[in-house]
């Protein structure tokens, strides 16, 4: 588009607004990137906390995706394995609410032992803060 330079293109808009705007478009662009970003936050909640990215593969009958082991039900959808081991564990289904949380931060690794469940994602993230300041505090103490 050709810029005649004597009409302002942003005519109207203060240059607080369209500071504004573009201050919050980069933001968007922040979230995009997220590891959240394109996850539903209210459809089956699953810890996302990575340790390291693992690829897609396959692994008899059950397909690793996103990090996430999965595998195929009666209907041919693939649902998170961790889900159903801990719905056969206690016995009921998840809530959407619920968040799986695999405490060696393998999500692989579904052994009953290795899966925690959460009410609700604020419960979750209250539980990685709290991790996080631990870890904060032995390598505080553990350096010189
Ligand atoms: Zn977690």
């Amino acid at each position: 588009m050709a810029y005649k330079g004597n009409i302002p293109w942003n005519k109207g808009l203060t240059k607080e607004t369209s500071e504004g705007l573009r201050q919050t478009s980069e933001k968007m662009k922040g979230e995009n990137n997220s590891q959240y970003g394109k996850r539903p936050w209210n459809k089956g909640l699953e810890c996302s906390y990575q340790l390291g990215e693992k690829n897609p593969a396959w692994k008899g009958g059950k397909h690793i995706s996103r990090g996430y082991m999965t595998i195929r039900n009666k209907q041919g959808k693939y649902i998170r394995e961790s889900r159903i081991l801990i719905e056969k564990h206690i016995g009921r289904k998840l809530d959407s609410r619920e968040v799986t949380h695999h405490l060696d931060g393998d999500k692989t690794n579904n052994n009953i032992e290795n899966l925690h469940l959460f009410l609700n994602q604020s419960k979750h993230m209250k539980y990685h803060f709290h991790l996080r300041s631990l870890v904060n505090k032995m390598l505080s103490h553990g350096g010189d």
